[in-house]
């Protein structure tokens, strides 16, 4: 067993600056895009309520019962498992099997930092932003009322799913300040971003450093627990069986298997369709090795504590900080930094040892430090990794990996029309994505048609 409790001098201590009433919401001085409106706009607000969406169109084959099999409880899985059951006909008889040999948030979900937002590193809003960051909020939303339901205890989470008090991003580097600071003013009326000075971010964060003076604040970004939130997803799904049952239809279901599959067709012929969630480790599948455009990149992320003989916690409403590092805070006297990136590792275990963990913290350390002096009160308590699964970089971008795999799927019985399915690939930014890549793959599997889904999506399997 690996001992912790390193604590990490880096600078000398400097004190906090208290600010007179720390739950005050600060007032910020923006200095450039102080009247600039949004470029677009968002539904989010509408439609981050966590009422079902109303029902798919279902392929006639399966109008009075299907069984589906999803592989792999994290983002992807416990998303699309969600959409399944929330999109399918009352009256149709639904049968939902979870496959994980670990299970929920057995991969890279359940360590991912939890920070989400719908920006580049260039501040610059991704490709198809808006329906991804409405759709995670919408997931979160749901994720949230199973989890004000879930008996803590019971269920071994602890503390909350979610902090709503934004992200701050400093600007840190010279070549792209320009374009970063042009980027800023196209932002998503969901999800703002606020130019702002030092001595504004100094009023977020007290002693936070901005190199270049100027810092990107997203007021509505979050910071989600991964695992709470995956279990309050899963319990979500749940909950949708028992409401069903409830009002006379009993006929939807879904289980959580732990089982290793080795093989996609050793899952089961019994199965209408069989969806693969299986992130970074999907290469392991004997129908899959080697056979899709993913590269793996393993991340090491590490947790901290404020050191017993500090009082001045980490502000109750200030934000978690996107850099070179990211600052995932939990709690006044609790945060993650991360994360290392090791391209092409085969290593798929979350346990990190001493030396590797130590050889991270000279990494990660020096780096949280230049924006985030006070990191240095904090005790490191643990360190644990994750791999991400990447997909390609093409011309029009780097897009996640969606669509029908039965042509993949050599020797797997398909007497069904688009029996297997893939959301994969999702890179580094599984929260944003998982929620609409869910939806979208859930109807596509209903109404058994792949045309449903974006071309950006399938066009890697041409
Ligand atoms: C260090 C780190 C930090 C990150 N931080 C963020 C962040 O802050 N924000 C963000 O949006 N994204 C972040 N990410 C990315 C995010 O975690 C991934 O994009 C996301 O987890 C991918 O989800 P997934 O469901 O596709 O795969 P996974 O989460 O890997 O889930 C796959 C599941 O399948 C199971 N499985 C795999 N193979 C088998 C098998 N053969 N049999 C049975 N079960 C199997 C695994 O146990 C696992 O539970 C981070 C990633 C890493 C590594």
């Amino acid at each position: 067993m690996m001992k912790w409790g390193l604590i990490f001098q880096l600078q000398p201590h400097t004190p906090f600056l208290v600010l007179p009433n720390p739950k005050a919401v600060p007032h910020f001085r923006t200095i450039i895009n102080t009247a600039s409106s949004p470029r677009f706009s968002s539904s989010s607000s509408s439609s981050s309520s966590s009422s079902p969406p109303s029902s798919s169109s279902v392929h006639p084959t399966f109008t009075s019962s299907f069984r589906c099999a999803v592989l792999g409880a994290g983002f992807a899985g416990l998303s699309v498992a969600w959409h399944l059951l929330s999109q399918s006909p009352k009256e149709l008889k639904l049968h939902v099997d979870i496959f994980d040999d670990v299970g929920i948030g057995g991969g890279a979900s359940g360590v991912a930092g939890g920070l989400v937002h719908p920006y580049s590193p260039k501040v610059k809003l991704l490709w198809r932003g808006e329906e991804c960051w409405t759709e995670f909020l919408n997931l979160l939303s749901v994720a949230e009322d199973a989890f004000n339901g879930l008996s803590h205890c019971q269920h071994n989470t602890n503390g909350l799913i979610v902090r709503r008090t934004g992200i701050l991003r400093p600007a840190v580097n010279k070549k792209f300040f320009y374009v970063m600071n042009e980027n800023a003013l196209s932002y998503l009326a969901g999800c703002p971003i606020q130019t702002i000075d030092e001595i504004a971010a100094r009023k977020l964060i007290p002693n936070l450093c901005t190199p270049l003076n100027t810092a990107y604040y997203m007021p509505e970004a979050v910071n989600v627990n991964p695992l709470n939130y995956l279990k309050a997803l899963f319990q979500a799904s749940e909950n949708i069986v028992k409401r069903m049952s409830s009002i006379g239809y009993c006929g939807k279901k879904i289980t959580l298997h732990k089982k290793l599959v080795t093989s996609i067709c050793e899952v089961g012929d019994e199965y209408d369709a069989v969806i693969v969630c299986l992130g970074a480790r999907v290469d392991m599948v004997a129908e899959l090795s080697g056979v899709l455009p993913l590269r793996t990149c393993r991340g090491i992320v590490a947790h901290l504590q404020l050191h017993d003989s500090f009082s001045e916690e980490y502000c109750e409403y200030s934000p978690s900080i996107l850099s070179d590092v990211w600052l995932a805070v939990q709690g006044p006297r609790s945060l993650y930094i991360g994360s290392t990136w090791e391209w092409g590792s085969r290593n798929f275990s979350s346990s990190v040892s001493y030396e590797e963990a130590s050889s991270t913290l000279q990494q990660l350390l020096p780096k949280t430090s230049m924006i985030y002096p006070q990191i240095s009160n904090w005790t490191v308590t643990g360190a644990q990794a994750g791999v991400r699964a990447m997909p390609p970089l093409t011309s029009q971008g780097s897009f996640p990996l969606l669509g029908c795999i039965d042509d993949l799927v050599k020797g797997g019985k398909s007497s069904y029309p688009s029996k297997y399915w893939l959301i994969g690939g999702l890179g580094a930014r599984g929260l944003l994505y998982h929620g609409w890549l869910g939806k979208l793959t859930a109807q596509a599997v209903l109404s058994s048609s792949e045309a449903l889904l974006p071309l950006e999506l399938t066009s890697w399997k041409k």
